[in-house]
């Protein structure tokens, strides 16, 4: 039993002085932090704890892949980035992960990391690795302070290269022995919040060039990537194409920046567009394969582009650019407009590339139309979203990831507001779903609480991060999932060939590899933790099952949507990354 004087003692001691773990959240706190997502054990329990006592939220998630995308999620949607606390060793090596998914994505996040005491370094350590080392390859910026006094400077570096220039993933070391360690209150000074990142303009002798360049242009469109949609430029980038006239292209996560349902927005002519237009402003938005490098047979070879980007190294890549514009998306546009508006400049809508923009985007939607009107079981993607476009409320947030899924469900479901859509993204990663859904609803719960998460997965992309389904229920998210489960990656079988196959040997040798389970019952994994789950094979019980599940806010919900395993994609007019004819 502990003396009285050493009750006392134990009394004075907390009172002068402070614990690395508390260090770190008023740390995190200073810089603004308000969202954190992890996985808790040895050795930073303690630092969980802290967190939600000085008021930062903690959601606890079931694998720190997940918890990674969820905590740059939050930076996407927010501008500050969400943090991600992870133990030592494994738990540190799966959130790289979606350090590299918001590297890649131009996403804010913080990653902070336990690692083994410091006086075992080199001993085999328990979860032992050189995890300062490791995170180098995935972040902008990595490192372990030197004391407990350093904590505080290191997190600002951290949050504030997160945020300058190119956003992207940092990551801060916490040896265990800091943890609970203890320094005396007054050694610890913090660090103001680190200011906004400073806004930077396009020089102006080339916004004037970039200006001639455009009022000179036969065929002109405007490019919308996410980097526009980060920099929240939708009233400029909107006020552009508004007073000039211009058709404009998003990228998948550019959705919403303008409404998919502007009169000028040519996503159903993209193919055409691209390949046909003389002059493109690039707006936040990387010439990677998403847009085919810009170069032919998906590009004219002389297309001049007029590139907008806020990190210099960007410029030029793939295409040498016809202007650069090196600054901040939604600041030159506005420059832009200003020049442009001194010449009360307008590309004539009686133009012969409108009318074959239109042309094109009428046959691409009859198309589409026709597909969505096949009366077959079980439903082909096409019937399934049109349905879902009928029903979802036209402000939620929409995450969605998968191979056909994702693909065709960005040709049809229009985004109305920018930062509303999450999808694989730039690296194309599988998993993410989930953990962005819920890192959407948590900011959707503080900024705009009658607003609807709403999470469209193939069959194979949930099953990266299914489990996360036990916290959505667990902090009682009201996530609504949508599962279009077609048996398979890209495709499955039903179930009699399926079982079928079976009889033809070992299925290690002989089920392809692209088969899951026929028929699984993924909205079990729902009603198991107390959501609702919706097993749907007809286009009635899908509607039921939307209307329902919308109707019920207080509920998460999983509707599983039986699909044609058969049912593909419509016919494209280039096999880009569709070139595997299995
Ligand atoms: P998408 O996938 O939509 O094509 P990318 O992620 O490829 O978009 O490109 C986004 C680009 O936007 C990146 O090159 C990034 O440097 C840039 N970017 C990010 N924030 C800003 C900003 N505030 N202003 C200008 N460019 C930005
Ligand atoms: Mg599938």
């Amino acid at each position: 039993m502990a003396s009285d004087a050493s009750r006392a003692d134990s009394g004075r001691l907390a009172e002068e002085t402070i614990t690395g773990a508390q260090i770190i959240v008023r740390a995190l706190k200073a810089q603004g932090i308000e969202y954190m997502f992890g996985i808790v054990g040895i050795p930073i329990i303690e630092v969980a704890f802290a967190a939600q006592a000085a008021g930062i939220k903690y959601i606890g998630m079931r694998n720190e892949q997940a918890a990674c995308y969820a905590a740059s999620a939050v930076g996407y949607l927010t501008g500050r980035p969400g943090v991600c606390l992870v133990v030592s060793g494994p738990g540190l090596i799966n959130a790289l992960s979606g350090m590299a998914n918001a590297n890649m994505n131009c996403w804010p996040v913080l990653v902070v990391g336990g690692s083994s005491d410091r006086n075992q370094e080199t001993m085999g350590a328990f979860q032992e690795f050189p995890q300062v080392e490791a995170c180098r390859l995935y972040s902008k910026f990595s490192a372990r302070p030197s004391s407990l006094e350093a904590i505080p400077s290191i997190i600002e570096k951290a949050v504030r290269s997160s945020i300058y220039g190119r956003p992207g993933a940092c990551y801060v070391d916490i040896p265990g022995d800091f943890v609970n360690s203890h320094v005396n209150k007054t050694s610890v000074r913090y660090v103001e919040c680190c200011l906004s990142p400073p806004i930077c303009l396009a020089e102006a002798s080339a916004v004037s060039e970039a200006t001639s360049v455009l009022m000179n242009a036969r065929r002109p469109l405007l490019i919308v990537g996410k980097g526009a949609a980060y920099s929240r430029a939708e009233r400029s980038i909107r006020k552009l194409v508004d007073q000039c006239g211009l058709p404009f292209l998003p990228t998948p996560m550019g959705k919403g920046v303008v409404p998919d349902n502007h009169l000028n927005c040519v996503s159903a002519a993209r193919s055409s567009a691209l390949l046909n237009a003389d002059v493109i402003v690039l707006l936040g938005a990387r010439l990677n394969w998403i847009l085919h490098f810009g170069l032919p047979p998906r590009f004219q070879p002389d297309v001049n582009i007029i590139q907008v980007d806020i990190c210099a190294e960007e410029l030029g890549n793939n295409v040498k650019p016809a202007v650069c514009l090196l600054g901040d998306v939604n600041a030159v546009t506005e420059q832009l407009l200003e020049q442009l508006g001194k010449q009360s400049w307008r590309y004539p809508s009686s133009s012969v590339w409108w009318d074959d923009l239109k042309k094109k985007m009428k046959l691409n939607e009859e198309n589409s139309k026709a597909l969505a009107m096949q009366n077959s079981l079980p439903m082909n993607y096409y019937v399934a979203f049109h349905h879902i476009k009928a029903l979802l409320p036209q402000d939620c947030i929409l995450v969605s990831e998968g191979a056909n899924t994702m693909d065709i469900g960005r040709t049809i479901i229009q985004n109305y507001q920018p930062r509303h859509r999450l999808d694989a993204g730039t690296f194309g990663t599988m998993g993410v779903g989930l953990g962005f859904a819920i890192a959407a609803a948590m900011v959707a719960r503080d900024q705009n609480p009658e607003q609807r998460v709403v999470c469209v997965e193939g069959d194979s992309a949930f099953g990266f991060s299914g489990m996360e389904v036990e916290t959505i229920c667990r902090y009682n998210l009201p996530v609504l999932i949508i599962v279009l489960n077609n048996n398979g990656i890209y495709s499955g079988f039903d179930e009699n060939t399926w079982k079928e196959m079976l009889t033809w040997g070992d299925p290690a040798l002989v089920a392809p590899p692209l088969s899951l389970i026929p028929n699984a019952r993924y909205e079990q994994v729902m009603s198991s933790f107390g959501g609702k789950g919706y097993f749907v094979q007809t286009p009635e019980e899908l509607q039921d099952a939307l209307k329902a599940s919308l109707a019920d806010r207080a509920t998460p919900s999983l509707i599983n949507v039986i699909i044609d395993p058969r049912s593909e994609r419509k016919k494209q007019d280039f096999p880009w990354l569709t070139r595997s004819n299995m």
